[in-house]
């Protein structure tokens, strides 16, 4: 079963997801050539505590840090450590929150200096795809309409999509049912309804579609050593269409 959340969970949900937004702002600022891959997750925990909230991947089965930074051929689940970003990596960053137990999880591909016009693509078609994507999670569509969206765009670009990997419901756990996958038919998967809250997350590869599960038990490659872009929003259904949560909302004042 999908879980149906209240108006009053999303706005916990979105609490959570703000701040994962507002952590890859901080983490995109400091993504400069020469930093490590450690400090950028030094100064994520450290954000994301100050703000009374917890990094929802340390621990997570083990995980060892606050962020998953996969740079280049890697896909997802990077660990951060001492290797230093330099100019033309694109580096992939992914962050979960916990806040009042609710779960907000979002993920980037940040470009390190001047990247090469095919990286570039990449990461172009990866937000486009996560766009139709997100644009698909509508009351009345099934969940296979999602990764029909994104596989449509990725093909039509020529880029592999990942398969191996999947987005996630959300919410009162980091992956909670349905699983959405980034390729399948509209007429697969259940029923999409309002109040139900997704993480969509095309990772796309510049080459072939198929990955390889690293030796230190976490980092997902390219088996054909093509580089690879990930984006993710945590997004709440509605009636009147989808929202995105990892966002960051600007109070008005006067
Ligand atoms: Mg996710």
């Amino acid at each position: 079963m999908i879980p149906i959340r209240t108006n009053d969970e999303i706005e916990k949900i979105r609490r959570a997801a703000e701040l994962v937004a507002r952590t890859l702002d901080l983490v995109e600022d400091m993504a400069e050539p020469g930093v490590t891959t450690a400090a950028l997750d030094r100064e994520a925990q450290k954000f994301i505590e100050s703000e009374g909230a917890r990094p929802a991947f340390l621990g997570y089965r083990g995980f060892p840090a606050t962020l998953c930074v996969s740079i280049d051929d890697e896909v997802v689940h990077g660990i951060p450590g001492d290797r230093e970003l330099s100019v033309g990596m694109i580096v992939s960053v992914d962050v979960g929150t916990v806040i009042d137990d609710y779960y907000g999880d979002g993920a980037r591909t940040m470009a390190v200096g001047a990247v090469s016009a095919d990286a570039k693509r990449l990461m172009r078609v990866t937000q486009d795809a996560l766009a139709a994507g997100i644009r698909a999670a509508i009351p009345g569509n099934r969940v296979g309409a999602i990764g029909a969206a994104v596989s449509a765009v990725a093909e039509a670009a020529g880029v592999g999509v990942v398969r191996a990997l999947t987005g996630h419901g959300i919410g009162a756990q980091m992956h909670e049912p349905p699983q959405i996958p980034n390729f399948g038919s509209p007429k697969e998967g259940e029923q999409i309804e309002a109040g139900m809250v997704f993480a969509i997350e095309p990772m796309l590869n510049q080459g072939d579609h198929e990955v390889d599960f690293g030796s230190d038990g976490w980092t997902v490659r390219t088996k054909d050593g093509s580089l690879s872009a990930h984006f993710e929003h945590t997004v709440a259904v509605r009636a009147e269409g989808p929202e995105i949560l990892t966002r960051v909302v600007h109070v008005a004042h006067g």
